[in-house]
C-alpha cells in the first residue's frame, strides 16, 4: 500500500507537470495569435506565466504533503495495530502461563495432602515417627496453598483496593525475620544478612513488607540452585532514605528480560526458569507493594553471577 500511495503521488506529480507545460503553451500562442507578445517564447516574460508558474508550484507542494501526509499516518496506523497485536499475543500468554503454573501449584500441594490422609486412613498402626514426618509434610502443602492464595489475593487487591496499614515497621528485623523464614525452606541457602544499626524506622505495611522480603530471598533461593549464596542489606541512603540489597550467585536474568519480569504472571521463559515452581506473581507484587510505600526498586546482574535487586525506601523524620 505504501509502494502504491509513493506511486500515485508520483504520477499526480508528472500529470500536473504535464498539464502546467500544456497550458503555457496554449496560452503563450493564444497570446502571439492575438498579438499580444511578439513570438510564444516572450509569454516567460509576463505576469501571467508567473501567476501559472506559482500556481503550479503551490500544487506540487500540496501533491507532496499530502502524499507524506498520507504514508505517515498509514505507517503510524500499521505501527499501532501492530503493537496492539503484540500486547494481546504477550497477555494470552501470560494468561496461558498463568493458568498452567497455578493449576500445578493448585494440584501438587493436593494431591500430597490427599494422599498424607489416604496413608492415615489405609495404615492404622503407623510408627509415631512416620506419623510425624507425614502430618509436617502436609503441612508443608498447607503452607505452600496458603501462600499461594494469599498471592492471588494480594496481588487483586494491589490492583484496586489495596490501603496500606500504616505503622512504625523496623526493616532491618523484619528483613531478618524473612531471612530465618527462607533459610528454613531452603536448607541449602547460605544466607547472609548485614543490617546497619541505629537505622530509622519506615512507615508501612508490616506484612506488605514481609511478602517483599519473602519473595526477594525466595527467588534468590530458588533461582539459585543447588548452593544458594544470598547476601541481604540495610543500610542508610541518603538523608531520608534507606538503601536494601538483595543479591544472590544464580542463573541471573537476561538484559531483555529485565523491563518484563515485573508483569503479572511474567516467567522469563528459560529451562532454568521452568525447572522452578513458580506464578510469575512475586515481582509484581514486590513493585507494587514498594511503589505504595514511596519507594523504588531496580534489578541488575551481580558480580560475578546472578542477580541483584535494590529498593531504595523513605524513612520517618529525618536525620
Ligand atoms: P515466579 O513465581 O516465577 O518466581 P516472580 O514474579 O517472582 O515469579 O519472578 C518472575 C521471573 O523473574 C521468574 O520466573 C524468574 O524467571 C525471574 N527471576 C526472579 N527473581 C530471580 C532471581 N533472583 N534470579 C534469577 N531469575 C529471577
Amino acid at each position: 500500500m505504501l509502494l502504491a500511495f509513493g506511486w500515485w503521488s508520483v504520477l499526480l506529480l508528472r500529470k500536473n507537470e504535464e498539464a502546467h507545460v500544456a497550458n503555457v503553451n496554449e496560452l503563450a500562442y493564444r497570446m502571439a495569435v492575438e498579438r499580444r507578445i511578439e513570438a510564444p517564447a516572450d509569454f516567460r516574460e509576463t505576469q501571467r506565466y508567473r501567476d501559472l508558474t506559482s500556481q503550479f508550484e503551490r500544487q506540487q507542494a500540496m501533491i507532496i504533503g499530502e502524499a507524506v501526509f498520507l504514508v505517515l499516518s498509514l505507517a503510524g496506523g500499521i505501527y499501532l495495530l501492530f503493537r496492539s497485536l503484540r500486547q494481546e499475543i504477550s497477555a494470552a500468554q501470560q494468561q496461558r502461563n498463568f493458568l498452567l503454573s497455578i493449576t500445578h501449584e493448585l494440584k501438587s500441594p493436593l494431591a500430597g495432602i490427599r494422599l498424607v490422609l489416604e496413608t492415615f486412613q489405609k495404615r492404622k498402626e503407623l510408627k509415631p515417627e512416620i506419623q510425624q514426618k507425614l502430618s509436617t509434610n502436609a503441612l508443608a502443602e498447607t503452607d505452600r496453598l496458603t501462600a499461594l492464595v494469599n498471592d492471588l489475593l494480594l496481588s487483586a487487591k494491589l490492583e484496586n483496593v489495596y490501603q496500606i496499614n500504616e505503622e512504625e515497621v523496623d526493616l532491618g528485623s523484619l528483613i531478618q525475620d524473612a531471612a530465618d523464614q527462607v533459610a528454613m525452606k531452603y536448607k541449602t541457602a547460605n544466607i547472609h544478612v548485614d543490617i546497619e544499626t541505629d537505622l530509622r524506622p519506615v512507615v508501612g505495611d508490616r506484612l506488605g513488607l514481609t511478602s517483599v522480603a519473602v519473595n526477594l530471598l525466595e527467588n534468590a533461593a530458588k533461582y539459585s540452585q543447588p548452593n544458594p549464596v544470598i547476601h541481604t542489606s540495610l543500610q542508610r541512603g541518603g538523608a531520608r532514605e534507606l538503601i536494601w540489597e538483595v543479591s544472590d550467585n544464580g542463573i541471573g536474568i537476561p538484559d531483555r528480560e529485565k523491563r518484563r519480569i515485573w508483569t503479572k504472571f511474567y516467567r522469563v521463559g528459560s529451562e532454568d526458569t521452568r525447572k522452578t515452581k513458580g506464578t510469575g506473581l512475586g515481582l509484581y507484587i514486590v513493585k507494587r507493594l514498594v511503589e505504595r510505600h514511596g519507594g523504588t526498586l531496580e534489578v541488575m546482574d551481580n558480580e560475578p553471577k546472578g542477580t541483584k535487586f535494590m529498593i531504595y525506601l523513605p524513612t520517618k523524620g529525618a536525620d
